[in-house]
């Protein structure tokens, strides 16, 4: 018989009750025992849950405080020396210096480098290592979590980070090479392996991701010697666990490797079922990962049972598993919390806990229970019918997608005529000033946001206290002297939501909160159905902001790409097709805008570049679509119609071409953290368009000095144009307060004053 289990499930809570352990022990205001009971309570909770729901073997080391990659780090003592003196008085307060900086008596820490784990939302810390880092297992946390586990009567599966993908997921302060320390890190695994198998763990899961990236020689010779040494460490047997895409020209190295088990991601890459089996090595456990661990969506049972039952052919029901795709850490918990959601929707959605039931289904329809074999032909046919549903499948947004033309991804003419004309309508002064979209979102607002969405604020009575707010905004900005002015986005909670929201084809969740990193979680948006723009979203406000000032008004959108990677996407269409979706939606939007007056529009897509997938050889193909759907949303406009769009923090360098030929008339990054440094790659291929390169760090409440700015406006001035550069902050200011906005934006606009007279 298959047994059914799972390679990590969510920590944070149903109602993210470890955030709230977190940060009140954080703020000092509860003592560290009621956050480690809280953690317990939730483990207990995870565990039950999971073999209620059908899981035969369960997870155990997948609950962490913070981050697994940290833990790992801490475990094997990889802990750089600024931290030592705080981990010799608390290792928890050691711990989460590591993950969130540390200020007090003098000590000023910073935090360990935080970055997103693959293609996911959630971000891990980067352990920092250096040249003959020390390892050696310090910590117990592995062995505890078994023990915990077992004295509850589960059968545990110790999960840990594997040790190469520990490795490549470190960097070197150095820059020495992460796996000459493989050597070193070993015996500290062995050890930890041979402790587990003492307290009793038939199996561990050592998880290496990697094995799904672009590997060379190196990578795997460290694979080879990693699991030769730990094959000899008289530790349980060994699953060695891949996920996030197909092993591709890593699988012959993953099933020589000499382990007991491997877990394949069957979601991301059914199609290496067949390559898997033909050189899967006799008496290995599979691990078939086939139900979806990245969304929320119910599995297709017609696609399932035959990759099922041909594994199951080949291999027995001993030697086959059943799992999610990869960790549940990226689904919510239970769509059971979700009361308020059509019925239709939630049949057609599954969470953490609905994923191990649908496992346990068809472990039994496996094993010939008839019940389990029609609740999954039940749920096939439901799935066929929703297909056809109206919202599911919008003829007019059909028809409409059909009909796109490659002439609607151009401009009327190229920028070097769209600069002309733009020159003479907008009549801006050389380095002209912008912002880049919100304006701090002061405590008042979001307390008129809550009352108004409880009924407590009525509309006319929130509408006013918008209206007054985007007035301020406006007539700040005519003060101080920006150039391009914007209305502040007051009216907006978010920028995904505030879109999806007023778009077909979205829903909202109540509870579905992931984890991004920490106490940090995010509660995706969900897009189940065609998308289209029942009414113009954003042009009332536009058009209002307008109404009270002759300075150009910028519009503000959230871009097609941004919009779906924030998103959980419907699985029953490529996701480049539900882009393009959005896409012709906002050039609606983008089209309403204009002939409302609006003379420059901002399209963001910060998270362009994060959409990259996990190979290079797939990047073409994604960046190709991905431009093509900005370039859609902001096709057609006039010359005279200045497009701008915002990227954030970005590693440019070898995405540069795709963003040129985004087409749009100006770009805003985020430069000054990296001192312009990421210009080089707009310098080095001569990007020709407008670019403002952020000149002060709005991450950081410090408010910067006119020297500071001007300082990196010269640096900028001696690698660009002068009459392709902006003056603009590095993001928008929401996060801000208006004391520290004021003065750091009087003193931008004085910078563009001042160069002005220079060049
Ligand atoms: N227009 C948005 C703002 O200013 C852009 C946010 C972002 O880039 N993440 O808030
Ligand atoms: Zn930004």
């Amino acid at each position: 018989m298959s047994l059914v289990t799972h390679p990590g499930f969510p920590r944070i809570g149903l109602k993210r009750e470890l955030k709230r352990a977190l940060e009140a022990h954080w703020r000092g205001e509860t003592p560290v025992e009621a956050l480690l009971d809280a953690a317990r309570e939730l483990r207990v909770r995870h565990w039950r849950l999971a073999r209620d729901a059908g899981a035969d073997v369960v997870p155990c080391n997948d609950f962490s405080l913070y981050d697994h990659v940290l833990d790992t780090a801490v475990l094997f003592d990889a802990i750089p020396e600024r931290y030592r003196a705080l981990f010799a008085d608390s290792r928890l307060d050691g711990y989460f210096a590591m993950a969130r900086g540390h200020r007090r008596d003098g000590h000023d820490l910073h935090a360990l480098e935080m970055t997103k784990w693959f293609d996911t939302n959630y971000h891990y810390l980067v352990p920092e290592l250096h040249a003959g880092q020390h390892f050696a297992l310090i910590g117990d946390k592995p062995l505890a979590e078994l023990r915990e586990a077992q004295a509850l009567g589960h059968r545990a599966r110790p999960v840990l980070l594997g040790p190469v993908s520990f490795l490549l997921l470190s960097k070197t302060v150095d820059g020495s090479d992460r796996l000459a320390l493989l050597d070193r890190l070993l015996p500290a695994y062995a050890e930890l392996l041979r402790q587990l198998a003492e307290a009793g763990a038939e199996w561990v899961q050592l998880d290496e991701p990697c094995l799904v990236l672009d590997q060379d020689a190196d990578d795997h010779a460290a694979y080879r010697k990693a699991y030769a040494a730990l094959a000899a460490a008289n530790g349980p047997r060994i699953l060695l666990a891949c996920y996030f895409g197909a092993l591709g020209d890593n699988l012959a190295l993953a099933t020589e490797l000499p382990v007991d088990g491997l877990h394949v991601d069957l979601v991301r890459a059914p199609q290496q079922l067949d390559a898997v089996l033909d050189v899967l090595p006799a008496g290995r456990v599979l691990s078939a990962g086939v139900v979806d661990g990245r969304n929320v969506w119910r599995s297709r049972p017609g696609q399932v049972l035959p990759l099922l039952r041909k594994a199951h052919a080949r291999l027995g029901g001993e030697r086959l598993w059943l799992a999610p795709s990869c960790s549940l850490l990226h689904v919510p918990i239970d769509l059971e919390a979700e009361t308020t959601l059509p019925a239709e929707r939630r049949a057609s959605m599954a969470f953490a806990k609905q994923k191990l039931e649908e496992l346990r289904a068809y472990a039994d329809a496996l094993a010939g229970h008839p019940e389990a074999e029609a609740a999954l032909h039940a749920q096939q046919t439901l799935l066929d019918r929703q297909a056809g549903q109206a919202g599911v499948l919008n003829p007019a947004v059909r028809g409409r997608l059909q009909a796109l033309s490659p002439q609607s991804a151009l401009r009327r003419s190229a920028y070097a005529s769209r600069r002309v004309v733009q020159a003479e309508v907008l009549a801006l002064p050389p380095l002209p000033t912008t912002t880049i979209g919100s304006f701090p979102q002061t405590d008042e607002l979001r307390q008129a946001r809550a009352a108004h969405r409880t009924g407590k604020l009525a509309d006319k009575a929130y509408e006013d206290r918008l209206k007054a707010e985007v007035e301020r905004v406006v007539r700040f900005q005519e003060e101080i002297g920006l150039d391009v002015l914007v209305h502040g986005e007051p009216e907006r909670n978010d920028m995904v939501e505030y879109f999806g929201e007023q778009l077909d084809g979205y829903l909202f969740t109540k509870l579905g909160w992931v984890q991004s990193y920490g106490s940090r979680c995010v509660k995706p948006p969900v897009i189940w159905g065609d998308v289209a723009r029942p009414a113009p979203m954003t042009v009332r406000w536009s058009a209002f902001a307008q109404s009270l000032t002759d300075k150009p008004m910028k519009g503000m959108l959230t871009g097609p790409v941004t919009m779906l990677q924030w998103s959980f996407v419907r699985d029953d269409l490529p996701r480049e097709t539900v882009c393009r979706q959005i896409a012709l939606a906002l050039r609606d939007e983008v089209h309403d805008l204009e002939a409302a007056g609006i003379r420059a529009i901002q399209i963001d897509e910060p998270a362009l570049r994060e959409g990259l997938p996990l190979r290079r050889a797939d990047w073409p193909t994604y960046l190709a679509w991905a431009v093509e759907c900005f370039r859609i949303t902001a096709g057609g406009v006039r010359d005279a119609t200045q497009i701008h769009t915002h990227m954030c923090y970005s590693e440019f360098n070898d995405i540069i071409e795709a963003v040129a030929a985004m087409d749009a008339d100006v770009i805003s990054i985020e430069t000054s953290r990296s001192r312009m440094e990421l210009l080089d790659a707009f310098v080095r291929f001569r990007y020709p368009n407008g670019i403002g390169p952020g000149v002060y760090d709005i991450h950081s409440p410090r408010v910067p000095t006119q020297e500071e700015m001007l300082a990196l406006l010269r640096k900028a001035l001696e690698v660009l144009d002068a009459g392709q550069l902006w003056v603009n902050p590095d993001c928008g200011l929401k996060t801000r307060g208006w004391a520290q906005v004021e003065p750091a934006l009087r003193r931008m606009v004085g910078c563009a004053r001042q160069l002005r007279t220079d060049i």
